[in-house]
């Protein structure tokens, strides 16, 4: 009986791993994909609201130049652990590229939605992450936001590509616009 439990438990354990990205502990980006997809078929069944967040840290190729990739890690480790603290545990947060994240909030609207996000974004301006040679360093990030509301109508329905996609050319127009700012 011990060994079987033992299985079961590093079976749940490696189940649990394979949807986590092992650097920030965020979900990673097959299973955020995978999520939003079932948040939309949720949405589309209540027709409660649903918005997404697309954010991207800003120059960050800086501080892999000047301070290292190791660095560069902790920076990326520590944004996430903020970042993930300032959302509700009904959200979910995933790593979707290098330093590209997705946070999906169900039941919130557009409004709500720009709400939070310029409130991480003030978070994260706000605080000075310490590097491992112990140098502190400023850190911000650009938001592009969408609201399933944006896209959905009786007719069809609407992807997870076709919402990100939305919040991803968001974030682009924040990235144009000069950085650490939220969109629209
Ligand atoms: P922008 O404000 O336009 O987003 O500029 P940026 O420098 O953040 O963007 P760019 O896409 O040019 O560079 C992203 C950098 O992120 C390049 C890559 O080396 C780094 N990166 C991606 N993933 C990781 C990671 O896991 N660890 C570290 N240390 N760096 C990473
Ligand atoms: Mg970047
Ligand atoms: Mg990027």
């Amino acid at each position: 009986l011990g060994s079987a439990l033992r299985n079961v438990q590093l079976l749940a354990h490696a189940r649990e791993t394979s949807l986590r990205d092992q650097l920030t502990g965020c979900f990673n980006r097959g299973y955020a994909v995978e999520a939003l997809t079932a948040e939309l078929a949720h949405s589309r069944s209540t027709g409660r609201p649903l918005s997404i967040l697309m954010f991207d840290i800003d120059r960050f190729k800086r501080t892999n130049d000047e301070f290292g990739h190791l660095a560069g890690d902790a920076t990326l480790r520590e944004s996430a652990a903020l970042l993930r603290r300032s959302l509700r545990t009904t959200d979910l947060l995933g790593r979707y590229g290098g330093e590209e994240f997705l946070a999906i909030l169900p039941q919130v609207d557009l409004e709500a939605a720009r709400q939070a996000a310029e409130r991480m974004r003030r978070e994260l301006e706000a605080q000075e992450i310490v590097l491992p040679n112990g140098e502190h360093q400023k850190i911000t990030a650009s938001f592009g936001v969408a609201a399933l509301s944006e896209l959905a109508s009786l007719s069809h329905e609407v992807r997870a590509d076709q919402l990100v996609a939305v919040a991803d050319r968001r974030l682009y127009e924040a990235k144009a616009a000069g950085r650490n700012q939220v969109r629209p």
